[in-house]
Order: C-alpha cells, then sequence, then structure tokens
C-alpha cells in the first residue's frame, strides 16, 4: 500500500510529501543526536551532513551526489534516512553496490541500523545469479556421462546447500561454472522452483516493499527493462536508490549494453529456437535458417581475417584479446547482409511459435527476437556506437556498444520518477573550484543533472591519516611507456625489483596492458626472488591465486582489470599502511602531462616523494613494519 491516496490534486500530494519528508528529517535528527549515542555509537560529522542533506534534496525532488571518504560511515549516512523513508513512504527502497564485499557489510549494517530505529522492513540481499546453485544445471550435470563429481558438489547438494559460499572452496570453480544459475529466465524454470533459493528471491524483488540489496549490474538490468516499457525485475512502485561505489556507475552501464555475438553463439540459438517450433512446421523455416547460417559464416569468416592480419601485422598485439574492426564498405555489407538474415529468420521462427498453443516453451526464440533487435538497432545507428573484435579461442567475436555511455546512463538513472543517491569514496577528480568542477567527471560520464533537479554535495573528506600511513613513489627518469614500450618494460621491471626490494615483496602490481603483465611475469619468475610471483588467471582460477595471495604474506600478485576494484585498495582501517608506486614518468612532479594535475589533485595521498632513500626510510618507519 503506497502512503499517498488517489483523490488528492497533484498540490496537495506535493503538500503531503513534503510533510513525510519533514517527519523523516526529524527522526534522521533524533537518530543522530539521542539513539545512536544513547548506544554507544560514535556518529561523525561528514556521516550526519550527509543524512541531513539527502532528506534536503528528496524534499526539493533532487537526484543526490556525495563523495564521502573513507572512513566517514558513509553506510549509516544513507541507510538511517533511507530506512525511514521506506517505512514512512511505504514504499520499497533499492541499495545497490558493485562488491559483493560491501554487499555483505550492508546486509550486517541494515540490520544494526533497524535495530537502531526498531524497524522491521523485509530485508532482500540479490547477489549475482552466478552465486547460486541452479538445481536443474547440477542434475544435468551430475547424470553426465563420464561427468567428473567432486565430493564437495556430491555433498554440498546433498545437504541442499543454495550458495557458493556453503560449498567448500575447494569445489573447483569450473565445476561451480557448470552448475551455477546461469542466463536465468523464470521461463526456462519449471519443476524446480520450488527448492530454489534464486527463484524465490527473484520472485519476491517482484512484489516486495521493504528494502532490496543488490549489484549495480542487475540494478541497471531492471532499469533497461523498465525504461523499455518491459516488466522490469524489482516492484516498480520504487522510488528512491541508493547507489554505493557510483564512481563505477557508467563502466555497468557500458557493460550491460555491451553486445557480443559469435558464430558458434549464433548457430547454437538459431538451433534451439527452431528445436521450438513444432516439428511439422520446421520445414517452412529451413530457407530462412541455411541463409542465416551462410551469412554468418561469411561475415566471422571476415571478422577472423581481420583479426589474422592485425597478429600479422605487429608482433605487438600477438597475445592482445581485444583488436579493431576495420568498418570497411565490404565487412559493414557481410554485417548488414547477416543481420537482415537473422532478423528474417527470427520472424519466421516467432510466427510459426506463435501460432503454437501447445505450451512449448519460447525461451529461444524470444531471445533470437531481442538479438535480432539488438543487432538491427545498432546497425541502424552504427555512427554511434563503438564495434570491435575479440579472441574467443581460436575464434573471433564481434562486440559493440553504445559510444555515449552517459546520455544512457543518464536516461536511465535521472530520467524516471525514482530519486537517486550516488555514493563513493572516489567521485570528484579536482578539491578546488566550484562544486561541478570538483565533480565533472563524474557529471560527464553519468549525465547527473546539475541544475535544479541534482544536489551536489560538498566532499566529506576522510579522517585517516594518509600521509602518515602512506606515501606515494613516483618515477620521473624512466622511457616513455608508449613510445620507446621496450626500454621501458627493461627498466621498469629494474625499478619494481628496487621497490620490492624495500618492502621484500607483499605487492599488488597493477597493468594497463595484457601483454606488459606477462612479459614481465616471465621476467620475474626467472629470477631466483625470495618471494612468490603470482598473476592472475583467466575466469574460474581468480579466486584460487586472489586465496594464495592472501595467505602467502610476502608473495606478489601481478594483475589488470577487475584487479583495480576489490582487492586494489590500500587503505581500508584506520591502522593500514603501505606505499603507492607509479611506474610511469608521464606523472613526474614538473613537465605537465595532459592530465598530470587532475591525477595529483584527486588521490587523497599528498605525501610523495621520486627517491628511493626516501621511500625505503619512509617505509621503515612505518609503525605496522617497525614494530
Ligand atoms: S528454478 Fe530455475 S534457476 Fe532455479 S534451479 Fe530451477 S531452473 Fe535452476
Amino acid at each position: 500500500m503506497s502512503y499517498f491516496f488517489g483523490f488528492n490534486t497533484p498540490e496537495e500530494q506535493k503538500k503531503i510529501r513534503k510533510a513525510a519528508l519533514t517527519a523523516i528529517g526529524e527522526k534522521v535528527t533524533s537518530f543522530f543526536w539521542d539513539i545512536a549515542p544513547n548506544d554507544g555509537f560514535e556518529m561523525r560529522e561528514g556521516q550526519q551532513d550527509m543524512s541531513f542533506e539527502i532528506v534536503d534534496a528528496l524534499i526539493r525532488d533532487q537526484h543526490f551526489a556525495v563523495e564521502a571518504g573513507v572512513g566517514i560511515g558513509k553506510s549509516f549516512g544513507y541507510l538511517v534516512p533511507a530506512l525511514l523513508y521506506n517505512k514512512k513512504m511505504e514504499k520499497p527502497v533499492i541499495v545497490a553496490t558493485s562488491t559483493i564485499a560491501l554487499q555483505e557489510q550492508l546486509w550486517d549494517d541494515i540490520h544494526i541500523v533497524m535495530k537502531l530505529l526498531n524497524l522491521q522492513p523485509e530485508v532482500i540481499l540479490a547477489k549475482g545469479q552466478s552465486h547460486y546453485l541452479c538445481h536443474k544445471r547440477a542434475d544435468e550435470y551430475m547424470n553426465l556421462a563420464g561427468a567428473v563429481i567432486p565430493e564437495e558438489l556430491k555433498s554440498g547438494v546433498a545437504n541442499e546447500f543454495q550458495e557458493r559460499k556453503q560449498f567448500p572452496p575447494t569445489l573447483p570453480q569450473n565445476i561451480w561454472d557448470k552448475v551455477n544459475v546461469q542466463r536465468f529466465s523464470m521461463r526456462n524454470c519449471s519443476g524446480c522452483e520450488k527448492k530454489c533459493l534464486y527463484y524465490a528471491i527473484r520472485s519476491k524483488l517482484k512484489n516486495t516493499d521493504g528494502i532490496i540489496l543488490c549489484n549495480q549490474d542487475f540494478l541497471t538490468a531492471h532499469l533497461l527493462q523498465i525504461r523499455g516499457w518491459q516488466d522490469g525485475l524489482i516492484n516498480r512502485e520504487t522510488d528512491l536508490i541508493v547507489v554505493d561505489e557510483a564512481h563505477n556507475l557508467d563502466d555497468k552501464v557500458r557493460s550491460a549494453t555491451t553486445e557480443r555475438v559469435n558464430q558458434g553463439m549464433l548457430f547454437g540459438l538459431i538451433k534451439s529456437a527452431t528445436n521450438e517450433v513444432k516439428a511439422a512446421d520446421r520445414q517452412n523455416i529451413y530457407g530462412d535458417v541455411e541463409n542465416a547460417k551462410k551469412s554468418i559464416r561469411a561475415f566471422f569468416d571476415c571478422v577472423k581475417t581481420q583479426m589474422q592480419e592485425q597478429i600479422t601485422r605487429s608482433q605487438q598485439v600477438r597475445y592482445a584479446d581485444r583488436f579493431f574492426f576495420d568498418g570497411s564498405e565490404d565487412s559493414i555489407a557481410l554485417l548488414k547482409a547477416m543481420i537482415e538474415d537473422i532478423k528474417s529468420v527470427a520472424f519466421s521462427i516467432q510466427v510459426y511459435t506463435s501460432y503454437d498453443y501447445s505450451n512449448r516453451t519460447t525461451a529461444a526464440s524470444d531471445e533470437l527476437d531481442t538479438l535480432s533487435e539488438s543487432l538491427t538497432e545498432m546497425i541502424e545507428q552504427i555512427d554511434d556506437n563503438l564495434l570491435w573484435i575479440e579472441r574467443k579461442g581460436n575464434n573471433a567475436e564481434l562486440v559493440y556498444c553504445p559510444k555515449n555511455t552517459s546520455q544512457i546512463t543518464s536516461r536511465l538513472y535521472f530520467n524516471g520518477k525514482e530519486r537517486v543517491i550516488l555514493t563513493s569514496a572516489t567521485m570528484t577528480n579536482a578539491n578546488c573550484g566550484t562544486l561541478a568542477d570538483q565533480y565533472s567527471y563524474f557529471i560527464s560520464n553519468t549525465g547527473f543533472p546539475t541544475e535544479e533537479h541534482g544536489f551536489l554535495s560538498e566532499p566529506k573528506p576522510s579522517p585517516y591519516p594518509y600521509d602518515e600511513h602512506s606515501m606515494i613513489y613516483f618515477c620521473d627518469d624512466l622511457p616513455h611507456p608508449t613510445q620507446e614500450h621496450e626500454a621501458f618494460i627493461n627498466q621498469g621491471v629494474q625499478r619494481l625489483l628496487e621497490v620490492l626490494d624495500i618492502s621484500g615483496g607483499k605487492a599488488l602490481v597493477l597493468f594497463t596492458a595484457k601483454t606488459d603483465m606477462e612479459e614481465v611475469y616471465d621476467t620475474l619468475s626467472k629470477l631466483n626472488l625470495p618471494y612468490k610471483i603470482l598473476m592472475q588467471q583467466p575466469g574460474s582460477s581468480q579466486d584460487k591465486i586472489l586465496q594464495e595471495f592472501r595467505e602467502n604474506t610476502n608473495s606478489v600478485l601481478l594483475g589488470t582489470g577487475a584487479y583495480w576494484e576489490g582487492i586494489g585498495r590500500l587503505i581500508r582501517n584506520f591502522t593500514d599502511t603501505g606505499i603507492v608506486c607509479i611506474i610511469d614518468r608521464r606523472l613526474r612532479d614538473d613537465p605537465p602531462a595532459k592530465y598530470h594535475d587532475i591525477v595529483w589533485k584527486s588521490l587523497p595521498i599528498k605525501n610523495k616523494t621520486n627517491n628511493l632513500n626516501e621511500l625505503k626510510e619512509f617505509y621503515n618507519s612505518l609503525p605496522n613494519i617497525s614494530e
């Protein structure tokens, strides 16, 4: 039931809403000034300001963005008004994050705030689908002739485990990948819904009026659906959304709007969709299927040739995963022909499956239809899309996404009835100028509204003593990383070894290019170093490497991409210490490269040196090291 009743004029509804929000504001005050201190909670100024400002933004009907430094307690800062809003307005509230660690932390925080406020909303934690067991897939896999069935899987299934975290960590990830929930669609679930936790969660999300804790991918998928006039994944009554770790939002939107197609996947989808047509009708679509297969083959032969040519031309891209799509007249003609033929076959299959009232599944034909629409939309607006090729084993796939993600983010997040609260420890790119200047990078990436529809909050600084606990070492004497690449790698490795000598290993080394990482790994592994060198592995083996890195405290882990997030933060607790080394001369102190000032200003650590002796002295003086 909603808080507002049907017969009020819009003006009266606004007044009622404002009064309700003012009442929420009073409760927020009493929480921070009475309830929490009486319960022994130490409240922080930035946290309280953030809560009050959120209520102010809601009263003014604005979206809200705040950079809240590590340690100010930002989760309480937004959970208090969000839980009070949920109670008063009787509407669901979504809280979305981007890491599983924060989701689990928030689960605990929500329950603490609920207790303090004496509230009992339903709280639903919806982790990504790959965290849950699919009983149907597990049954199918375990009944496969010759399947490897580890004891951990057998006993976990027998014990009715539902989540990955219930199974022992020793269950190999590649086995888990075969039995977890994948490409969930309620229409594909039959006969196993009652015992399936993930199905229960997805069903509850549609009707709950409580608090939904999910990830940004799921929230983005939901918004894409409801902005496209579909049902959505979460109760559509929701009108308040909190996005934590919001510095990731444009990336999440980009990956949600990125599509990949390859020959094997298209053939498989067409085959599954064809099987949904009654056997007697299949001969009628045979011609369309054959045409589509022919043009798919022709297009992907061309894509593969392009990839091979690039590999032959340059040794540098021999191990690369991504390649240019040349966009020549010939390849565009082949792409257009393929899309036309996919469209025809998808249409024919839709016609025959919709005539069939015998209640057969149409999951694959629907998927083919959606894909055909996406491809058609892309080719009609090809200049607004980025297209590239990715290596997939020995084959190649075509990947495409819209060029302008900020327009899409803005349409999804800021153009609906929902008001959105965005926060993160890193949202600004400068610490002076107007607030619009300070948040300019975030604004340009997300299209956050800066006029009357958006409230930019004064950044709340972290209370952590960054400059006492950490130091940045920057190199100003190395060759240029791209212009003198080989010399850069050779001298960069030597410099890395000097730094690792100071720290005795214990390092996470991040690269922007996978090829560089592999080259450095090869060099380091051949040296007889007193610490172990680990390198991130593709997909499933990643957890094992991370575990080894955590357990072997002197080890050195080399990584790219996702490693920048989640495990890449140096300061998490008040007592954490460490050094950050930037082995790239473009950040040297004096001659300004393009983003020189912006990068330095946005880093919270101001204590920096380009002198290795100074770095060594600082490192050895750190409390955790010298004790
Ligand atoms: S309900 Fe769906 S997701 Fe759950 S076990 Fe069955 S098929 Fe798998």
